[in-house]
């Protein structure tokens, strides 16, 4: 193995140990950057509607040191600069999304949705001890972290954040990192990521399926009881204050919260973070052991965007937002360009679960329950999953071999083959970690006929497998 040069950038996450001042600081923090957030937001509109002024970056920023040496908000002063520089740069950005059609309009921040906050790390002071576990932040002190890993590299910034049961967290940014050295992989392998239950790799020969979390099904049916009760005694206390529980609260209005609600409140959180943790436990083993196992890596393309808008709100947040396949996609990307793997992306519109992976027969009868099929071409025996995913290796090497190239071209194959298979065909590799846009999608989309688009063997239609 041949050491290597290259560095890449990553990220470190730990476990903060704050004191309760601290907290009482970060707390008052995150309140103050959802107050500057909405101030930012006000402004803009005032300044707008006034005389059509465009508030810049620049002209918030002169404004912001204004709003701080104003006796009333004299108290932004008192909290750490640092974070605040953030709040308006983001904002800035948020603006920019916006306008370039890329992000909704920003809209106000509602009361417990900003739970972090990031400070930048001097380069020219020693601010982390990275073997003690203690990092100096401006204006909130000697912070203690429990040290889980070596961090090598520059640390650049730290986010620090509180979750839904009241842990907090400091995330690490670090460019410099010298590359883990890629072992030597020669396998190709494809996944197909289930949206409930598992997920199968195969490398051609194997496959093998990786369960997910213990427990998890049983904390999501148990999260949503809780829930449920939640809003039932959050109904009650509305009637006891003589409102309507089927209205909205109207402004200015606050429910009285008994202790009961606030326990309900806290063992929801603590539910939350720990599905949240199952989650991300079983993300990482996959894609690690995906990117240990090969050079090679083909995924679908489950284009999200569409998927919510063929399912329906509800569902997706079931299905597919459960699963995190947004996030399995994202880790696949950076631990890919971090051991030199290519991963390929087959398009979402490739019959992997129908396509015979022995003969190549077409399965057109397939529903959504079926979890094994008898091949009326050759009589195998397929288990649903572990077919797909040796049909999604096929794809993702032949896809390879032709060349799309990494550039992420949009190609349609020639064909004479059938018509489904024509348009099933169709697909792109995509670079590590550069998303194919969704504009080459909707170039794609718009190349296709809707008559076999409307013809396919989707990840919608597994949903409820
Ligand atoms: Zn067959």
């Amino acid at each position: 193995m041949v050491p290597s040069t290259a560095t890449i950038e990553r990220a470190y996450r730990v476990r903060l140990r704050l004191k309760p001042a601290q907290e009482r600081v970060l707390l008052r923090l995150f309140g103050a950057r959802r107050f500057v957030w909405n101030w930012a937001i006000r402004r803009k509109d005032e300044a707008w509607r006034a005389d059509g002024t465009k508030l810049n970056a620049v002209a918030l920023s002169r404004e912001f040191t204004q709003l701080k040496a104003s006796p009333e908000t004299a108290w932004l002063a008192e909290l750490p600069r640092e974070p605040f520089n953030q709040t308006l740069r983001d904002f800035d950005k948020a603006w920019t999304n916006f306008f370039a059609g890329r992000a909704k309009r920003p809209r106000r921040k509602t009361f417990g949705t900003v739970m972090s906050a990031r400070f930048t790390l001097d380069q020219r002071r020693e601010l982390v001890d990275r073997y003690a576990g203690r990092v100096q932040l401006a204006g909130i002190g000697k912070v203690r972290f429990r040290v889980s890993e070596a961090m090598p590299g520059r640390l650049r910034s730290i986010t620090v954040s509180r979750d839904a049961a009241g842990r907090w967290f400091g995330t690490f940014t670090a460019d410099r990192v010298p590359a883990p050295d890629a072992g030597e992989a020669t396998a190709a392998i494809g996944i197909d990521l289930g949206l409930k239950d598992v997920a199968v790799i195969s490398d051609g020969v194997s496959s093998r399926k990786v369960a997910a979390p213990k427990h998890l099904a049983a904390h999501l049916r148990r999260l949503r009881r809780y829930q449920r009760g939640y809003c039932r005694q959050r109904d009650a206390a509305m009637v006891r204050q003589g409102l309507n529980p089927a209205k909205r609260i109207p402004k200015g209005t606050r429910i009285v919260v008994s202790n009961r609600m606030h326990r309900r409140k806290a063992q929801i959180g603590a539910l939350h973070a720990k599905i949240g943790d199952q989650r991300r436990d079983h993300q990482h083993q996959l894609t690690s052991a995906a990117v240990d196992d090969a050079a090679v890596i083909a995924i679908e393309d489950l284009n999200v965007k569409a998927m919510a808008r063929g399912m329906g709100r509800k569902a997706f947040r079931r299905g597919v937002g459960d699963a995190g396949l947004g996030e399995i996609r994202r880790q696949l990307a950076y631990k890919a360009k971090w051991h030199g793997r290519v991963i390929v992306t087959v398009d979402r519109f490739y019959p992997s679960s129908k396509t015979c992976s022995e003969c190549g027969d077409i399965h057109t009868g397939l529903t959504l329950s079926d979890r094994h099929w008898t091949c009326a071409g050759c009589g195998t025996e397929h288990d649903r999953d572990i077919n797909a995913a040796k049909n999604i290796r096929r794809e993702g090497l032949r896809l390879l071999a032709e060349g799309t190239g990494p550039d992420g071209r949009t190609r349609r194959s020639r064909g004479t083959e059938a018509r489904e298979e024509d348009t099933c065909a169709a697909g792109r590799t995509s670079p590590i970690g550069q998303p194919i846009s969704l504009n080459r999608e909707l170039a794609y989309r718009a190349a296709t006929p809707r008559t076999t688009r409307q013809r396919r063997d989707g990840p919608a239609l597994r949903v409820e497998g």
